[in-house]
């Protein structure tokens, strides 16, 4: 690679992952030789006259370069064109949902999605006028059979899904969408650009809740968004700005509303993506070993994890995944169990979130899936969901051994 004076300039496209996640956006300080780009703690920037700016910096708000740093990374791992950083997850949503959609507008959301996406989009959209539909989405027919062609804007995905790991083709999915002239939306918080690479599979835009692996030590929130190369607004729609484009979109509502990350949050946020791939790995080794594990004990009325044969979304997993991921969910039979099991783990910690590099086990149905309550994506209450880290597995498993005695006494 030559060395170039201006940061964020080389191309590393045709660099693997774990080169493109260290290296892109990231080359270092001109000024300085900085390795890592610095945490850029400024609102606001010199002009070299009325309108000279610098790199394009005017206002932290528009841009800063630390989070700038984060963008590039970020769209280089996803393979998009563009990648964009906000304040939390849920941000990130509410800025594509606003870029995307119309009073009168309708969504096609999973039925066991996020619990924090459903409410945003039935909670605070739904007043808006914006309908939605909650499908199963591993049923394509009946994904079909809700999108309604001239209205359906949006097709929201999550694969796997949260807590209940279901699995959906995304492929498929982005052909039904574009047919009907809506968007397909992958949320890929779980499965991470590591293991799943939504846009090459035709998605329009990928979510991330940066909060999660990409982060990957339960210290920042964040948010992200990455849009594929060429992709535009769902079929009628113009962007205030007078553009089709879906990233300049995008970018005008992110500014226009302004849930950015801070250059705190982005700089930490990059400094979890570059590890990504070996946190990954080990998440992943761990949570195969778990799901063994659980599968063979008798407190444990089923597993659910998509690397297991007996998983109905396995094989569309294996196709589209390069790994199953560190999520495993179990059921014990009964609420009072699952509450004894939860109550009871030392190395696992109780508490909502998931991918750092800590395992920690939560209750859905009380915990983090306790605003879908009473709704059509409630979830079982006697389901445990665990975020398996990155620890010694003889620990996790002996945590869970322990427990799980604990939970069948209740
Ligand atoms: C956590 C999460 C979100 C929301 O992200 P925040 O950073 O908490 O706002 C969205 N989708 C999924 C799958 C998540 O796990």
């Amino acid at each position: 690679m030559t060395n170039h004076a201006h940061p964020h300039d080389d191309d590393w496209s045709s660099a693997g992952f774990s080169t493109r996640a260290i290296h892109a956006g990231q080359d270092p300080d001109p000024a300085t030789g900085a390795v890592v780009p610095p945490i850029y703690a400024t609102s606001t920037y010199k002009q070299d006259g009325v309108g000279g700016l610098r790199g394009g910096y005017e206002y932290s708000r528009s841009a800063n370069p630390t989070r700038t740093a984060l963008e590039s990374a970020l769209a280089a791992a996803e393979g998009g064109a563009a990648g964009f950083a906000f304040a939390s997850g849920l941000a990130a949503e509410d800025t594509l949902l606003r870029a995307t959609l119309r009073p009168g507008d309708h969504v096609v959301v999973p039925n066991d999605a996020y619990g924090g996406t459903y409410r945003l989009i039935a909670r605070v959209f739904g007043p808006w006028g914006i309908e939605h539909t909650p499908v199963d989405l591993s049923d394509a027919d009946a994904v079909v059979a809700a999108i309604q062609p001239g209205r359906t804007k949006v097709v929201w995905v999550e694969t796997p899904t949260n807590p209940l790991l279901g699995v959906a083709d995304i492929a498929v999915l982005a052909a039904h969408a574009r047919a009907a002239g809506a968007l397909l939306v992958v949320d890929n918080t779980f499965a991470t650009p590591y293991l799943q690479q939504p846009l090459a599979l035709g998605a329009d835009v990928v979510v991330h809740s940066t909060t999660k692996y990409i982060g990957g030590h339960s210290d920042v929130v964040g948010g992200a968004l990455v849009v594929a190369d060429g992709a535009q607004l769902p079929v009628g729609l113009e962007s205030p700005t007078g553009t089709t484009n879906l990233a300049d979109a995008v970018r005008f509502h992110q500014n226009a509303s302004g849930a950015v990350a801070g250059p705190f949050d982005a700089w930490l946020t990059l400094r979890g993506l570059k590890t990504l791939a070996v946190r990954m790995d080990r998440h992943e080794s761990n949570a195969r070993a778990i799901a063994d594990f659980l599968v063979a004990h008798d407190a444990v009325t089923s597993v659910i994890y998509p690397g297991l044969d007996s998983h109905p979304g396995h094989e569309v997993a294996a196709r589209q995944m390069t790994g199953f991921g560190g999520m495993v969910s179990f059921r014990t039979g009964s609420e009072a169990s699952a509450l004894a099991v939860c109550g009871a783990t030392h190395v696992f910690t109780l508490a909502e979130s998931l991918g750092g590099v800590e395992s920690l086990i939560e209750h859905p149905h009380k915990m983090t899936h306790g605003s879908v309550a009473g709704t059509e994506l409630e979830v079982p209450d006697d389901l445990v969901r665990l975020s398996v880290g990155i620890e010694d597995v003889a620990d996790l498993i002996a945590d869970l051994d322990a427990a799980l005695a604990e939970g069948r006494a209740a």
